[in-house]
């Protein structure tokens, strides 16, 4: 008999060799139901079983030739000429849904832009960038720093420092004042240098040069960090106009020690960082001039910028690390001039700090859980008779930011009541 398909070729070859169905798929390692598939057509042996198959029959694997599926030629010579397409037929052949598989390849490759990497900064920083950017007309720059989590948030752009030097053809950091700013952060928000933004101003190249790589590479290996983002500043018109547009590049170095860059995209956080809020409110880092960034109008910034929807929230569980530092750091500075150390609670509607006035009798602070933690009332606790009164003082405006104005009120409470109780 002249056999037609590969099924009939298989189940003739079978019975020359005497091998009832059942003995022969127990012996390939598959259901007998399987083989009935095979050798009605219904199914196709993959290579690996064929060429079982074969062996168990006596034939060489090529026997079977005749009945695969034949492939164009120009099909069989792209395959000869790109082996990767075997890999693809074998990946797909071996998926347990070939059509599902399929579906994956088209999403993938309708994807033809690579993905870019978010980094999140606030508003205020932005517009820091773009006020020290518009004032000069040679090449500028400063510093970032920020926490590096699932999305890395910048929360300090800073400006160059006074023994910077600006240019027209390059634009040199202060060593020693980026140093001082380092200190800072890190000790009281758990900052780290992050990188650098520079303008590009006459250079016109809208990425890192070869020199800032090396920079950034060499940074990164003295310090041990893994990441580092840049963000190069490049204009639209020349000269000094506050009104210009002023274009940020962001790019990340993901692969550090490799200075391979990463295209960024910009989450803009509404408003003013709470490292700048604290910041100004202690009056640190006069020579920043904190609140100037305001003068800015973030509209003259073009910012290549997330789109909406794809993430969100990147702030929230940051801002409450600097709710904890904040609490902690009022709490040690208010132990100096109170009768022992400052107790700390937690509730549902915010943080209570109770600084003893002596042995029995405290001043209870409540503060409202959203940053900057706006006073709500203050109480006096007697721990002796257990009562508790609210103290009518004004609290308007006053936050957790606003050291010395709680200190203040604390010494005003305590002798408030030394003069109630004489
Ligand atoms: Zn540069």
């Amino acid at each position: 008999m002249k056999t037609k398909t590969l099924g009939e070729k298989i189940k003739q070859e079978r019975g020359k060799k005497k091998l009832s169905l059942r003995k022969f798929a127990e012996t390939l390692g598959i259901s007998a139901a399987y083989q009935v598939d095979i050798e009605k057509d219904r199914r196709q042996p993959n290579e690996e079983l064929l060429q079982k198959a074969a062996d168990l029959l006596d034939i060489p694997i090529s026997e079977f030739d005749e009945f695969m599926p034949s492939l164009p030629k120009p099909v069989k010579e792209w395959i000869g000429k790109n082996p990767l397409i075997g890999k693809v037929i074998e990946l797909l052949n071996r998926a347990p849904s070939p059509e599902d598989t399929i579906k994956q390849f088209e999403r993938s490759l309708s994807k033809s832009t690579v993905r870019k990497y978010p980094i999140a900064i606030y508003e205020s920083e932005l517009q820091s960038i773009g006020l020290d950017s518009a004032s000069w007309e040679t090449e500028t720059g400063g510093d970032l720093f920020g926490i590096w989590g699932d999305i890395p948030v910048v929360y300090f752009a800073s400006k160059a420092g006074p023994k910077a030097q600006r240019d027209h053809a390059h634009f040199r950091l202060d060593i020693e004042y980026l140093i001082h700013l380092s200190i800072v952060l890190e000790k009281d928000w758990g900052l780290r240098y992050f990188g650098d933004w520079h303008s590009h101003h006459s250079l016109g190249l809208n990425s890192p040069s070869n020199g800032d790589k090396k920079r950034i590479v060499s940074v990164a290996d003295k310090n041990h960090f893994d990441e580092m983002a840049e963000f190069i500043i490049t204009f639209n018109t020349s000269g000094i106009d506050k009104k210009r547009k002023i274009k940020i590049n962001p790019y990340l170095y993901l692969d550090l020690p490799s200075s391979r860059l990463t295209d960024a995209i910009i989450i803009v956080v509404k408003g003013i960082s709470p490292v700048r809020s604290a910041l100004l409110a202690a009056s640190s880092l006069p020579e920043q001039q904190l609140d100037s960034y305001g003068s800015f109008p973030i509209e003259n910034l073009s910012i290549p910028r997330e789109p909406i929807g794809r993430v969100s929230g990147a702030d929230g569980n940051s801002v409450a690390q600097f709710s904890e530092r904040l609490v902690n750091k009022i709490a040690t500075e208010l132990a100096t001039i109170s009768h022992g150390n400052i107790e700390i609670y937690h509730k549902s509607f915010g943080h209570v700090l109770v600084v003893p006035v002596n042995d029995k009798e405290y001043v209870a602070f409540a503060h409202d859980k959203t940053w900057p933690h706006y006073m709500l009332q203050a109480d006096w606790i007697n721990r002796r008779n257990g009562s508790i009164t609210e103290i009518d003082i004004n609290t308007d405006g006053i936050s957790l930011l606003n050291l010395s104005e709680i200190k203040k009120m604390f010494v005003d409470i305590k002798n408030i009541r030394a003069e109630i109780e004489k």
